[in-house]
């Protein structure tokens, strides 16, 4: 035993010194895409226009870029070493995985930031890590990115630190004096998944990790209320993320996990990421990955309750009788069509709260609606001109040139509504 772990060090150590920046670079940002937990919004306005330090939160700066599988790009985005002593079966990283093994100094990661940053090719930095040595060590050099960016580079760009929920919490502390968002990955959607999928880990340290980061986020705020001068501490919050499909919960499950999180961390995001099978996996694993679309019909879930007004509960009332939400139909449709009793709503008279419930009727498109029928009568082609489809509306409209009648209580609705199954088949 003592033998391998020794090989296991001597080599670790070679290989970090022997491959070049550029193979390591390959490794290790290839090692970070499984991670979804990347969007910088809600940071604090920093820039370097007045000459001083290097990097900006603003402006161009933070504009993202998406790549066609919704992963964000727009940040140097890596793990510092994809060595691992822990074992989550999930995961092509853990230390039984034959995968070909990389790890970056602190400085390394600093230097590649810089250069990337000043060929534009960057705004920030997302950094993650496998656990070397321990949670300690590990979150200690990666504060230490953070702190060389910050204190002797003076870099203003945006900072993501992924946190290591069994680190010290005082090491914690000064992740987030430095990052301008932090993140534990609760991983799963329930306990039982968690310890079946992830020996290593344990969700009572997990949220009890995100609880200190929360108590810290709220305590810095509200000392900045009071000291103009107080640190910072992740002004942009925390974050987390869910594997979606890897063990057997429901959309259900994972809708009242998130609503949870957000009720007791504040979270700032919740991100679900579609269980992706890997190389040689373990065998407790599902052989196939779930469908993107399941993961899209999640973040729709997630955006109804945060900006549409649903309730968890009422989120939950759109799945299917197995827990899942359907994948031909948006959770917004769906639970419209399980309460047709409360449309038709009337776009000419229903309270913000009513219009958000409309299939296809975006925040947007309502405010708009609600400044415009101040001054006149909202008419169909005036719903038309605001929204990408008016299909999808007009079962569950009032206007004043137009009335569903009996097309709101049609038996073969959502079968006219649901996307075709070739669409499907483009997110399969
Ligand atoms: S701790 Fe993180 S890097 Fe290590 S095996 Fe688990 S998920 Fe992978």
């Amino acid at each position: 035993m003592m033998l391998l772990a020794l090989r296991w060090v001597r080599t670790y150590i070679e290989h970090m010194a022997q491959a070049p920046v550029l193979d390591r670079l390959k490794i290790l940002a290839d090692a970070a895409k499984y991670d979804a937990s990347c969007a910088s919004s809600g940071t604090a306005k920093r820039n370097s226009r007045d000459g001083k330090g290097i990097g900006s939160t603003e402006g161009m700066g933070i504009c993202h870029a998406y790549a066609p599988d919704g992963r964000c790009i727009s940040l140097l985005k890596l793990l510092l070493t994809n060595h691992c002593i822990f074992d989550c079966h999930y995961c092509i990283n853990r230390k039984s995985s034959n995968v070909v093994r990389a790890r970056f100094t602190p400085q390394e990661v600093v230097d590649l930031t810089l250069s990337f940053y000043r060929r534009n090719y960057i705004e920030g930095l997302f950094l993650s890590s496998g656990i070397v040595k321990s949670s300690n060590h590990t979150m200690e050099q990666l504060i230490e990115v953070a702190r060389i960016l910050r204190e002797e580079h003076d870099f203003r760009g945006y900072i993501h630190l992924k946190t290591i929920p069994e680190a010290d919490p005082e090491l914690m502390a000064q992740a987030g004096l430095w990052a301008d968002r932090v993140s534990i990955n609760v991983e799963l959607p329930t306990d039982a998944g968690l310890s079946r999928l992830a020996p290593d880990k344990s969700a009572p340290q997990i949220e009890g990790a995100m609880g200190n980061l929360s108590h810290a986020i709220a305590d810095a705020k509200d000392a900045q209320k009071h000291f103009r001068r107080a640190p910072r501490f992740a002004p942009a919050g925390q974050s987390t993320q869910m594997i979606v499909g890897a063990d057997g919960a429901s959309d259900a499950q994972i809708v009242g996990k998130a609503s949870t999180l957000y009720d007791r961390f504040g979270l700032r995001r919740v991100y679900y990421s579609a269980f992706s099978p890997i190389p040689e996996a373990s065998a407790v694993l599902p052989l196939k990955r779930p469908p993107l679309l399941r993961e899209h019909r999640l973040y729709q879930s997630d955006w109804l309750m945060r900006f549409y007004g649903f309730a968890p509960a009422e989120v939950q009332q759109a799945a299917e009788p197995d827990g899942m939400l359907p994948l031909d139909i948006d959770p917004k449709l769906a639970w419209a069509l399980k309460f047709r009793g409360r449309f038709p709503v009337d776009l000419n008279r229903a309270p913000r709260e009513d219009l958000l419930r409309v299939p296809g009727l975006g925040t947007k498109a309502v405010s708009a609606i609600l400044a415009a029928r101040r001054h006149r009568t909202i008419r169909l082609d005036d719903v038309a001109r605001l929204t990408v489809s008016i299909k999808k509306m007009r079962p569950f409209i009032v206007t004043v040139d137009w009335r569903p009648t009996l097309l709101t209580d049609r038996l073969d609705l959502r079968a006219r509504l649901a996307v075709p199954a070739k669409q499907m088949e483009l997110f399969a």
